[in-house]
């Protein structure tokens, strides 16, 4: 009795989440198959299953041990100068999704933790409507300090952190990345083919590192542009990819009846 209350609980509030985030429109009345293109399956990245994976609680002392000895005193490129806090990412460090952005920006500088602005409200909505909680999933940036005036990190900041982010995945061995915008895109896959053409098509992760590559890639436009560009197309394109990627995980999409 009570796991069915809290079933239904938890499926009322995915439904409002979902709400919020599109507006009722978007709640299919039934159950559709979806057009998710099909992605070629990757042979196993060589190199990968040679890096054992770390037991849960390793897990979270390893991310913190990189956190507090090496991310928080980092001073390997020029965005240290600027920094309040750094923002090393925050989550489930056995998460089965992985979200990540470009970099921190103002508010997230301020606090030390990511997406916490306007834009991460947008993000833990998303999150919401896919019934999950923020705390489920694991979300990071490609720099762990602010780009001054919220610019894109430039190409000497990406490849200074770039092996910070590379061992975070290692350890967190996430099934599925949703990449949030052109830079992390274009960084995670390797690539320069812009967000608008990406988005929607499953894409895999290269081998960018020892042991970190052929993850599933779902590539979305960033919170922060959907906010800038707040129409029904936009959202329901995000809402598009935020469902292929939890058919692939195997989450259930609540449907109105
Ligand atoms: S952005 Fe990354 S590499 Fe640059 S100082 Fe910050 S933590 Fe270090």
């Amino acid at each position: 009795m009570s796991q069915a209350y809290d079933e239904l609980t938890r499926a009322a509030r995915q439904l409002i989440a979902i709400e919020q985030l599109l507006g009722g429109d978007f709640i299919p009345a039934k159950r559709q198959p979806l057009d998710v293109p099909d992605f070629a399956a990757a042979a196993a990245p060589a190199g990968a299953a040679e890096v054992p994976a770390m037991a849960p609680e390793e897990k979270s002392a390893a991310l913190k041990a990189m956190d507090d000895g090496e991310v928080k005193v980092c001073t390997r490129c020029g965005l240290c100068q600027g920094r309040h806090n750094t923002v090393f990412g925050e989550g489930d460090p056995n998460a089965r999704l992985m979200f990540i952005g470009e970099g921190p920006g103002q508010d997230e500088d301020a606090t030390g933790r990511p997406f916490v602005g306007k834009a991460g409200e947008l993000l833990a909505k998303m999150i919401a409507a896919m019934g999950l909680a923020r705390e489920q999933v694991f979300i990071a940036n490609i720099v762990k300090c602010r780009p001054p005036n919220n610019r894109a990190p430039l190409p000497d900041e990406t490849a200074a952190c770039w092996d910070y982010l590379m061992r975070q995945i290692r350890i967190i061995r996430p099934e599925v990345i949703v990449t949030l915008g052109n830079p992390s895109t274009h960084a995670m896959l390797n690539t320069r083919v812009g967000i608008t053409r990406l988005r929607g098509s499953w894409q895999i992760m290269p081998q960018l590192a020892d042991g970190v590559g052929g993850i599933d890639v779902m590539p979305t436009f960033h919170p922060a542009y959907v906010l800038r560009y707040y129409t029904p197309d936009f959202r329901g394109k995000v809402w598009s990819d935020l469902q292929a990627v939890m058919q692939r995980l195997g989450l259930p999409l609540p449907t109105k009846g």
